[in-house]
């Protein structure tokens, strides 16, 4: 499989060692800078657009945003895995933990494959702040179009909206999150469980999920 990892903003809050991960798992692993603050045109998200569209491996995403935004985020930036942790708070035996009790729940082995190589991906980044949006539950009521003053959303061909300027976007303002009556614009950094999209109210999935890991695992069986 492949490992994704997104560093978070302050080195010192990583509390999760990706060697560790990568070695537990004999799997490759990716470190790219905290994926909120990437540019959607800039290099490494484009690496990481072409490491994920062609592979037969599953790929696992690591990061500290709640599931649900960065599943949301990663299907803006075109990116395909096919299961994402937060690792917020958790240790790396921990997140270990966490990913073999889901294969044990499917009843299924832990791969093991020959590479652990974890490979160091960098770019200039500055600190962004914007919304990103679970489109595929927005009912198109463009509530959020019409109240941003800012001309951060524009609609797209399927009449729903998109984020196309999301660094006009005002510092800290969650203002639209709010009104949505969808509950699908999400600011994965606000302090607010419900607007970040780590309310146990909200779905946190990622399509595809466990299934093409475990697919994968019985094959390697
Ligand atoms: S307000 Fe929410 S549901 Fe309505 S269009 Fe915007 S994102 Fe979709
Ligand atoms: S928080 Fe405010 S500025 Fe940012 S997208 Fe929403 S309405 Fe626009």
């Amino acid at each position: 499989m492949l490992i994704i990892f997104s560093r978070q903003r302050s080195e010192e809050n990583n509390s999760v060692d990706i060697q560790q991960l990568a070695e537990h798992f004999r799997s490759a692993a990716v470190s790219i800078p905290f994926i909120y603050d990437l540019p959607p045109t800039g290099k490494t998200v484009t690496s990481l657009r072409e490491r994920t569209s062609d592979t037969e491996k599953p790929v696992l995403f690591f990061s500290s945003l709640p599931v649900r935004a960065a599943g949301a985020l990663l299907t803006t930036l075109k990116i395909s895995v096919d299961f994402c942790f937060d690792v917020t708070g958790k240790t790396t035996a921990a997140v270990i933990t966490e990913i073999e009790a889901a294969l044990r729940a499917e009843r299924k082995n832990i791969p093991l494959e020959n590479n652990s190589s974890v490979e160091n991906l960098t770019e200039p980044v500055s600190e962004r702040w914007y919304p990103v949006v679970y489109r595929s539950e927005c009912s198109g009521c463009l509530e959020c179009v019409n109240f941003c003053l800012f001309g951060v959303y524009a609609i797209g061909g399927d009449n729903l909206p998109f984020v196309d300027l999301p660094d006009n976007c005002r510092n800290g303002c969650p203002a639209c999150s709010r009104i949505c009556p969808q509950g699908v614009i999400m600011f994965p950094l606000h302090s607010d469980d419900s607007i970040s999209g780590r309310s146990p109210k909200q779905k946190a999935e990622v399509s595809g999920g466990l299934d093409k890991l475990t697919d994968l695992i019985d094959e390697m069986a």
